[in-house]
């Protein structure tokens, strides 16, 4: 089933001599359950591609639909909601609160909606990223891949048909970058969720089942794994 749809998106940064052609036109689709790798220079587009997906910034001009939605020019109110329970974004860096403990941020997106969990899922997740001894604690407590596991966690509690993932491992230590990539693994296995992940790591980008490769804003490459 087609999850994903990027048509003709294109993100023009700044204007006149200034101006900073991020993605030029660029076509794919995704079907639910694909792991894609996204590879490219620093550079080349890769961050803009996802935050184009996951509806944090807008396009120039083309589509992006997501199960059918285009989101482009979705009102703000619609589209925040729309992307908390389709997309999970994972960065770099976590983006984590750091005024709010483990417990506080992984719920964030369902408070945000006047929601809570149910407690089984809720424990559930806890428990498969290894953060159950620690929902009292806060951010600046916590290692760099108990980090990363809560901001996943957080990306994770609407079970998101979409993960996206930028550089995930790009700030952690060989064991907790394995963790992660298993982490993504189980998601796309077990919930069979789509997941976009740069990477500038070869081992990670070989677990995928399909790599796309960006440069100077444009789709060069999309092949297909033998893994
Ligand atoms: P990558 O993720 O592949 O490193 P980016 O998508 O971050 O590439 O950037 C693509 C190009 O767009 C780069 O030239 C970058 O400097 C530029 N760019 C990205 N974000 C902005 C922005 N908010 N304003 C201006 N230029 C930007
Ligand atoms: P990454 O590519 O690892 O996501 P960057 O350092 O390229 O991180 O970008 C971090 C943030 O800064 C992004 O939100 C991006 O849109 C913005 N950004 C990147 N390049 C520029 C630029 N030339 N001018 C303004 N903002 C930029």
């Amino acid at each position: 089933m087609e999850i994903l749809k990027c048509k003709e998106l294109t993100k023009t940064y700044g204007t006149g001599e200034n101006a900073v052609h991020a993605l030029d036109h660029v076509n794919f689709r995704a079907d639910s359950g694909e792991f894609i790798a996204i590879v490219g220079a620093s550079g080349s587009g890769k961050s803009t591609l996802l935050h184009l997906i996951g509806g944090v910034d807008s396009p120039t001009s083309g589509q992006v639909i997501i199960d059918g939605t285009d989101i482009v020019g979705m009102p703000e109110r619609k589209l925040s909601v729309f992307r908390r329970r389709k997309v999970g974004l994972i960065y770099q860096f976590y983006n984590l609160i750091p005024t709010m403990n483990v417990l506080e941020n992984i719920m964030l997106p369902m408070r945000l909606d006047g929601r809570l969990p149910e407690k089984e899922e809720l424990a559930e997740l806890t428990d498969t990223l290894g953060l159950t001894d620690r929902l009292r604690a806060y951010p600046g407590e916590l290692s760099g891949g108990q980090q990363q596991r809560v901001a996943i966690a957080r990306s994770l509690i609407y079970r998101p048909a979409i993960l996206l993932a930028d550089e995930p491992t790009g700030n952690l230590d060989r064991k907790n970058s394995e963790e992660t990539m298993a982490l993504f693994r189980l998601c796309n296995q077990k919930y069979n969720q789509t997941i976009l992940l740069i990477t500038h790591d070869e081992n990670a980008a070989l677990q995928a089942g399909r790599i796309i490769t960006i440069e100077d804003g444009k789709l060069m490459k999309d092949e297909v794994t033998d893994r």
